[in-house]
């Protein structure tokens, strides 16, 4: 059966509800996506039959409770496509999975004089945590430049790989431009000069299949509440060998092996990254979301949300006034623009009042927003829910803020 937005919209109870007085047109999903049933569901379940500390417990609920968790990650592997669950680490979200790289691989391995390359198109989550390693280390942070259609310079790129290059650090999928990186011709040039690549995921995994073997990069990270799954629960993917090798993150109970006053010993990976009780209905509903994803697939998501993004670009140009940020020709899921004469936080504000939810600002990428020269950009993201007549809603009511504008 193909797939139907008007149906999967039924899924997600917060679509019935209104914004302002009007039918709630959400547009943000790039911020975070909305919670299908299914997922709200999995993890009221957890609360309501399964609940209890995991891991330890030599009684019934106890075991559930792990063998929920335990399970999640075992979905989470197949989703990505890694060869095993020992790869999977479990964090916050995106930003804390960057982080557990930066201070413990990054930490471990880049000294004075090395250098870590990111391009001109990263979220803050993807700068500052190796801005911050590089002062530590007297390391130098190398950016890749961004082209004028918001594409990364794959020439500049292959430029800036070098001797002392230890890592290349960079989105898969821009969220303030929707551009898709290529990233295999990214890992390739990577992997060529023996570099390893972290991949941030997090506007990639909600738009379309990704399977690590494939991209060939070392690290991928995401968040749970941008794949209609929860907040608070994030995902790092590491081979193998490089988890083994890297020292624990955070320290406490969940990670140790052995601990004395004089001497602690630690888990092997993932457990060794896990200090703590983790989210464990977080968990269940992480892999209610991509049981559900599975369920739609992937594959048809992609096309719709492709097919949206066209379809809105095209609806947007029509408009004078507005100048779209980012036009590469490979981008998905986001439509970023600025309109002539009205600030984009109140072409937001007049949004709301018709209904529909957009986002204004720098979408923390600040670097990016002074690349396109501009203070900040109005943003509509699409998610799997989202419909045409979600992107007429857009384009009237921006044409009625012009108005009210002129
Ligand atoms: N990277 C990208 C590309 C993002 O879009 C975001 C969230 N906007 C992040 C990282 C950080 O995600 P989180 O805030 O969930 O850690």
């Amino acid at each position: 059966m193909s797939f139907d937005p008007y149906l999967a919209r039924r899924d997600f109870p917060i679509l019935e509800r209104t914004n302002r007085g009007q039918p709630l047109v959400y547009l943000d999903t790039a911020a975070s996506a909305q919670k299908p049933r299914a997922v709200i569901d999995a993890i009221s379940d957890v609360y309501e039959r399964h609940y209890a500390n995991i891991h330890r417990g030599v009684y019934e609920l106890s075991e559930e409770a792990t063998r929920i968790h335990d399970g999640a990650r075992e979905t989470v592997r197949a989703f990505l496509g890694a060869a095993d669950v020992r790869e999977i680490v479990f964090t916050r979200n995106a930003t804390e999975s960057i982080n557990l790289v930066a201070a413990t691989f990054g930490r471990a391995n880049v000294g004075p004089g090395d250098e870590i390359v990111i391009s001109g198109l990263e979220h803050h989550a993807n700068i500052v945590p190796w801005q911050m390693l590089c002062q530590e280390k007297e390391a130098r942070l190398r950016v890749v430049p961004v082209t004028d259609a918001g594409e990364v310079d794959l020439e500049a790129f292959e430029k800036l790989l070098g001797d002392r290059t230890r890592l290349v650090a960079i989105s898969h999928v821009s969220n303030a431009l929707g551009t898709i990186v290529p990233i295999r011709e990214v890992t390739a040039a990577a992997h060529e000069r023996g570099i390893p690549v972290l991949l941030d995921g997090a506007q990639a995994v909600p738009r379309f299949a990704v399977d690590v073997g494939e991209l060939g990069c070392d690290f991928y990270v995401f968040s749970g509440h941008k794949l209609y799954g929860p907040s608070g629960m994030g995902v790092l993917y590491g081979r193998a060998e490089l988890l083994e090798a890297m020292p624990p993150y955070q320290t406490g109970g969940d990670m140790i092996e052995s601990v004395s006053f004089e001497k602690t010993t630690f888990q092997p990976p993932p457990q060794r990254f896990e200090a703590g009780t983790p989210d464990i209905a977080g968990a269940a509903g992480l892999a209610a979301a991509i049981d559900y994803l599975n369920g739609l697939g992937l594959d048809a998501i992609e096309q719709h949300e492709l097919e949206l993004t066209r379809y809105g670009t095209e609806l947007l140009q029509q408009i004078p006034e507005l100048r779209m940020i980012g036009t590469a020709a490979d981008k998905t899921g986001v439509l970023s623009f600025v309109v002539e004469g009205v600030h984009p936080h109140d072409l937001g504000t007049i949004l709301d009042t018709q209904g529909v939810a957009i986002r204004a600002g720098h979408h923390c990428a600040q670097p990016l927003m002074e690349r396109f020269d501009v203070p900040a950009t109005a943003r509509a993201s699409l998610g799997l829910y989202n419909v045409r007549e979600d992107l007429d809603k857009l384009a009237a009511a921006i044409r009625h803020a012009i108005e009210l504008f002129r």
